[in-house]
């Protein structure tokens, strides 16, 4: 079974980690939002692509969920002494990664062709894309004006109310060709457990990605356990938009391609409503905080799509 996973950043690496224990590599694609990568002292940042390649390649600091284990900070604090802005967190080791991926970038490569490249050196054997080789940068729509994407989530700690995104760039932008080709081989797509607005959001705005997915078999992994996010501003975003912060309104986000929806144990009495919407409920453990329950949740959805006629 080919199986593809969209992904953001920490749930999203998570559940491709899950995947990637329980399947032969070759199986697995990963696509991931770009939306959140942004120009950092003029390199090129692909944070939700990071997450998922220090993930799986077993080096990511696992208190954080992104950034290396045991990174230190040298070369932030000198850029402090220098003046520069140091809001953002970058690592020595992982500014190696945005050095050598911006190289290649001026070069004329494209992100994917860097992705598959640095992945492959970091001895990752499952295929990582991002979703698009264009530009796209999310912006938040706040009631104190419109915020690039780090500005809102890193400097700002989400705590601007939302009131809509916009993604730059996502009229001229294209699923990129191997992203392409991995979900039209897959059998499973698996949206991770991601936030729908901000990680989900960006990969299913690209053009034909809704069509692609319709004639597809798809399975979603709520964010949302008992009506709060685990990390991250995925519930906070909800409320703000009218929504109620609940595994429902996830699933009601992905209804019109959903054909199964993964619910935590805590949302249980959710499932009759998921069962109502035409979308089959599994419900069971959805915390993968840790590998064996990752591979564990993995294995569940493979035999649970599997069993089905
Ligand atoms: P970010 O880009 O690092 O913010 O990461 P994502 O968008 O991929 O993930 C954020 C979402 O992942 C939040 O809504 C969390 O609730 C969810 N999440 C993180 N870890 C887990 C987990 O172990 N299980 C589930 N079900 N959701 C998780
Ligand atoms: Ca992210």
């Amino acid at each position: 079974m080919q199986v593809s996973v969209l992904a953001g950043g920490v749930g999203g690496a998570r559940m491709a980690d899950g995947f990637a224990r329980v399947m032969p590599p070759e199986d697995l694609a990963v696509i991931v939002n770009t939306g959140d990568d942004f120009e950092w002292h003029g390199l090129l940042v692909c944070p939700d692509l990071d997450t998922v390649m220090y993930t799986l390649a077993g080096i990511a600091n696992p208190q954080t969920g992104w950034g290396i284990v045991g990174d230190t900070w040298r070369a932030l604090e000198m850029l402090g002494r220098y003046g520069g802005e140091t809001w953002f967190w970058i690592g020595d080791g992982d500014l190696a990664t945005h050095v050598y991926r911006t190289f290649l970038w001026r070069q004329g490569m494209r992100l994917s062709e860097i992705t598959d490249r640095l992945r492959r050196a970091l001895g990752v054997p499952v295929a990582i894309w991002p979703m698009s080789d264009d530009p796209v940068r999310t912006i938040v729509d706040t009631e104190e004006g419109r915020l690039p994407f780090q500005e809102y989530f890193v400097r700002r700690g989400c705590a601007p109310r939302v009131r809509g995104f916009i993604w730059e760039g996502m009229e001229r932008a294209q699923l990129s060709p191997e992203a392409r080709a991995a979900l039209e081989a897959a059998d499973l797509v698996v949206i991770a457990p991601s936030n729908p607005y901000v990680s989900i959001g960006p990969i299913l705005a690209l053009p034909g990605v809704l069509e692609l997915l319709e004639r597809r078999r798809v399975v979603a992994v709520s964010p949302i356990l008992g009506g709060y996010a685990l990390k991250g501003p995925a519930a906070k975003m909800m409320a703000e938009l009218g929504e109620v912060p609940s595994a429902l309104s996830v699933a009601r986000r992905y209804r019109d391609f959903l054909d199964g929806f993964v619910l935590d144990r805590v949302d249980a009495a959710l499932a009759p409503a998921v069962e109502a919407m035409g979308i089959r409920p599994l419900v069971t453990d959805t915390v993968i905080l840790d590998p064996p329950a990752r591979a564990r949740l993995a294995e569940e959805i493979l035999q649970w799509v599997a069993s089905w006629v």
